[in-house]
């Protein structure tokens, strides 16, 4: 898991010189046995790094503006091994931004019953200090997560996990550009919002890229990087054996649409974005055909490939939704599943298992296909261009997934979460495109509601590996509100949380 190699989780544990320094040293090696065994536990991505106790209000403060100053710390693991007095917290839980883990463990597993003393009291007594820490974190409404149980169960590790993932992409986002090649779509609402919010809230910066800079960078591609690419392109898709005939169309789109991937990397790389969203009626020179001077179609292919290597990505323009790409790929590398974008394309109404057909025009993640991807080359009738080009063509595997997207409700952000079960779609022949086929939960009419009610977007972000508590976490970190749409949603229960919610983030403002 590359990603995660030069990020580092802080774990500091919470004292007080009460019990005499000995008992304090007793608890550093305490303090340090546990670090070790959750890093050789094999279930954490990011590696824990023991800054020690702090036993003053003095101490605690360095080593949250060290946390906070440190590029490679991307969180803190807070743990009152005792009776830890939480005011001398107070001025670094100020001082730290970073996502902060309130971890209620202690070092040993079961009490000695029969050789308990006031001493074993004075090493083991998280049970009091635990509490004492949690207090000053719900009255300074200090964001966090809290994690309860033994430090060698793999279960509990499992939560610091999810929450080391979330925190490491949450990292990311702080250092984030998202590069626009052309506008948003005209007059879509959903994808529009606040940049300047969003910068202050979720981190990532967007910015626009003109064309003509676009064209530079397309000018700069050499034929034989692009034949090579179209050759790799051949050898790690299905295709058609006439689609390799140098003199035919269908060549030719696949490769302009390798020149179109070449260029897009070019553009990312230089300018050191991590997510980026297209528009199709924005692809360069209008006489494309006559002067060659721009993209053909909509680069579709090269969407789907840099996605698939961690570049965000939206159509349309869509920002938030590029931006929220990146953050799922960041938190589940290295797990099985897949992430892709999608968009709510058509409905299926068949009873107890109606379901929504996702797909997009083109851009669909090959990380979520069920087998090989299979290279076609077709006409695409929407947008400045209308010509053929080049895709990926799959469905999605079947299993239970969640879908994700953050809209600006004007003044503040909201995350919606769904589960969605993906099913095997029938052949679509005349469709060749990426696609999946879910069911919404509870069931298709409510899930479809309780998303619309919430003002979620046509567009979201997939994946087969987040659970919810990656949302929950992430919300809480970025302090935005979240609404799941599970199994258990009802409609007016669903309502009341909208309105109930909606007071909240007022008084929240008016709280901080
Ligand atoms: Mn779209």
């Amino acid at each position: 898991m590359k990603v995660f190699e030069n990020q580092e989780v802080w774990f500091v544990t919470g004292a007080q010189l009460l019990y005499g320094g000995d008992a304090v040293v007793q608890v550093d090696g305490h303090s340090q046995k546990m670090v070790d065994g959750m890093n050789s536990s094999g279930i954490l991505p990011v590696k824990l790094v023991y800054k020690g106790t702090a036993n003053s209000s003095a101490e605690v403060t360095a080593v949250m503006r060290a946390a906070q100053g440190d590029p490679k710390c991307i969180g803190v693991i807070a743990w009152m091994h005792t009776f830890s007095p939480a005011k001398m917290w107070i001025h670094g839980l100020q001082e730290l931004r970073k996502p902060l883990l309130h971890f209620h463990t202690q070092f040993n597993k079961e009490i000695p019953w029969s050789a308990i003393d006031m001493d074993f009291m004075n090493l083991n007594q998280s049970a009091h200090g635990d509490r004492e820490f949690g207090h000053i974190l719900a009255r300074m409404r200090k964001g966090h997560k809290t994690v309860v149980g033994h430090w060698e169960d793999p279960k509990v590790l499992g939560h610091i996990a999810v929450w080391e993932r979330v925190a490491a992409a949450w990292a990311d986002a702080q250092d984030c550009l998202i590069l626009r090649f052309g506008d948003q779509m005209n007059n879509v609402a959903v994808t529009d919002g606040d940049k300047v919010e969003a910068e202050m809230r979720l981190g990532y910066h967007v910015d626009y890229m003109p064309f003509s800079e676009v064209m530079t960078y397309f000018d700069a591609v050499e034929d034989s990087e692009v034949d090579s690419l179209t050759a790799r392109y051949f050898e790690e898709y299905d295709h058609s054996p006439e689609l390799e005939d140098k003199g035919s169309v269908g060549y030719r789109k696949v490769w302009n649409s390798a020149k179109a991937e070449l260029t897009l990397r070019a553009v990312l790389k230089a300018k050191g974005a991590k997510g980026f969203t297209t528009n199709f009626d924005d692809l360069g020179d209008v006489n494309v055909e006559e002067t060659g001077r721009g993209f053909d179609q909509i680069p579709g292919l090269a969407s789907q490939r840099l996605m698939a290597e961690g570049y965000g990505f939206g159509a349309e323009g869509d920002w938030k939704t590029a931006a929220l790409y990146r953050t799922v790929w960041y938190m589940s590398q290295g797990l099985p599943g897949g992430c892709s974008f999608l968009e709510d394309y058509t409905l299926n109404f068949d009873g107890d298992r109606s379901s929504i057909l996702q797909a997009h025009m083109l851009e669909v993640c090959p990380s979520i296909a069920a087998s090989k991807p299979r290279l076609e080359v077709h006409d695409l009738g929407i947008g400045v261009r209308k010509t053929p080009t080049a895709r990926l063509v799959f469905t999605s595997k079947e299993g239970m997934g969640l879908t994700a997207t953050v809209v600006d409700m004007g003044g503040r952000f909201r995350l919606i979460a769904a589960d969605v079960e993906c099913i095997k779609p029938q052949p679509l022949p005349k469709l060749p495109v990426a696609s999946a086929l879910w069911i919404p939960q509870p069931d298709f009419e409510t899930g479809a509601a309780a998303w619309i009610m919430a003002g979620g977007t046509h567009h979201s972000c997939f994946s087969y590996d987040l659970t919810p508590e990656y949302w929950e976490d992430y919300a809480e970190i970025a302090d935005i509100e979240m609404l799941h749409i599970n199994s258990g949603t009802t409609l007016s229960e669903f309502k009341k949380e909208l309105k109930i919610n909606e007071v909240y983030y007022l008084l929240n403002k008016a709280l901080k």
